[in-house]
């Protein structure tokens, strides 16, 4: 049994396809996947075969044609259980960093607890001081910790992630990761994260899902039995090695 397939079962998908209306072939087909408690799936693919609308539809945003989404936590079901972060993180470019954390409250109708506001932004390194700043007030890599630290405020089974760090240098990029590691240590969130960074996948997958070109599938699984996600594993020949598994699966899927 894997690493991944340890947890109890958050949300399974079985005999997904979706076809765009008016779309002259399917996006996605015969897509199955069970996603469990705490783990992190890292899904990989070509440019266009239909990553990011995989996500939509395991959040729940999109319908597909044909095949069923089932949620095995009836609490997912609940506004926020399921929390998303895109590439562009999303803060509403009107309201303080505060204010952006208090909007998941608004949108679930609950009451703003100003608790687990400062408890997450505390985890973020911005300073006390930063949180009445706009977004544009904010550094590239302040931005996303505040839109991860968002999805987090109502304390979700389930975070997906959308090439997160696209637009972060390498080393920020690394960074984050390690505190995306620790916000999940902390928390127990599932993780689905779609990324064209391999070293980024494999450093934080328990296992890396590799698509097909249109019409998308899952081709391959690589299980990901890290015992410590550090320094040390970015060095390894292990690692670079898996990476380069990665990456032939990747090709493979290419060709025709
Ligand atoms: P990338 O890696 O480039 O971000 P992706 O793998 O995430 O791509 P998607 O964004 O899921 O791919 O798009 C998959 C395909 O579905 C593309 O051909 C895209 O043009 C098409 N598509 C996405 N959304 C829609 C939509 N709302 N209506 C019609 N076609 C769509």
């Amino acid at each position: 049994m894997s690493v991944a397939a340890e947890g109890r079962p958050l949300l399974d998908l079985q005999d997904i396809g979706l076809q765009f209306p008016g779309a002259a072939a399917p996006t996605l087909d015969d897509i199955q996947l069970t996603i469990h408690r705490g783990e992190t799936v890292g899904i990989v693919g070509p440019s266009g075969c239909g990553k990011s609308t995989l996500l939509r539809i395991i959040a729940g945003l999109l319908v597909p044609t044909s095949g069923t989404r089932s949620l095995r936590e009836p609490e997912l079901a609940k506004t926020g259980q399921i929390g998303m972060v895109f590439q562009d993180a999303r803060l509403l470019p009107w309201r303080t960093v505060l204010k952006n954390m208090e909007l998941p409250f608004e949108l679930a109708r609950q009451p703003v607890d100003q608790e687990r506001i400062r408890k997450l932004l505390a985890t973020t390194g911005l300073h006390p001081e930063d949180y009445g700043k706009f977004p544009r007030m904010l550094s590239g890599g302040m931005k996303m910790r505040v839109a991860v630290a968002r999805a987090l405020v109502l304390n979700p089974r389930l975070i997906l992630l959308d090439e997160p760090f696209a637009a972060v240098d390498d080393l920020l990029r690394e960074q984050l990761n390690n505190e995306l590691l620790r916000w999940q240590q902390q928390f127990g969130f599932a993780t689905v994260l779609v990324t064209h960074h391999l070293g980024e996948a494999t450093f934080l997958g328990n296992r890396v899902l590799v698509m097909s070109k249109q019409p998308g599938g899952i081709i391959e699984q690589i299980d990901l039995p890290w015992s410590t996600r550090d320094e040390s594993l970015r060095e390894s020949t292990e690692f670079a090695k898996t990476i380069g598994q990665i990456k032939k699966h990747l090709t493979g899927s290419l060709a025709d």
